[in-house]
């Protein structure tokens, strides 16, 4: 068995997603610290970031290369820059917290 991948707690619903189409490819994995999460109820959540495991080493590089798509798939948002105030915000912003200029107006 060999980790494939750590997800951060924001991604808990990626990691099932992944996990899910990996075992469509015909890749058998497992999740990792999620079912301790679950089974313990009370642990910080800082220590319980889910990992995805892939329980057969052979097809672990294939597996990998999948993974490695969809995850690049996934473009972040951008961040942009104010064009007022020079204010750098992240991507999922639609105004500037600094000056209330709207994005792309
Ligand atoms: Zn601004």
């Amino acid at each position: 068995m060999k980790k494939l991948h750590t997800f951060t707690l924001a991604d808990r619903a990626e990691a099932g997603l992944m996990k899910e189409l990996l075992e469509r490819e015909g890749v058998v994995c497992l999740i990792r610290n999620e079912q301790l999460f679950a089974a313990l109820g009370e642990i910080p959540f800082l220590e319980c970031s889910p990992e995805l495991w892939v329980v057969d080493d052979e097809v672990w590089p294939r597996a990998r290369q999948l993974l490695d798509q969809w995850l690049k798939s996934e473009e972040p948002t951008p961040s942009w820059t104010c064009p007022v105030c020079g204010e750098i915000l992240e991507g999922q912003f639609g105004a500037c917290w600094q000056c209330g200029k709207a994005r792309d107006a």
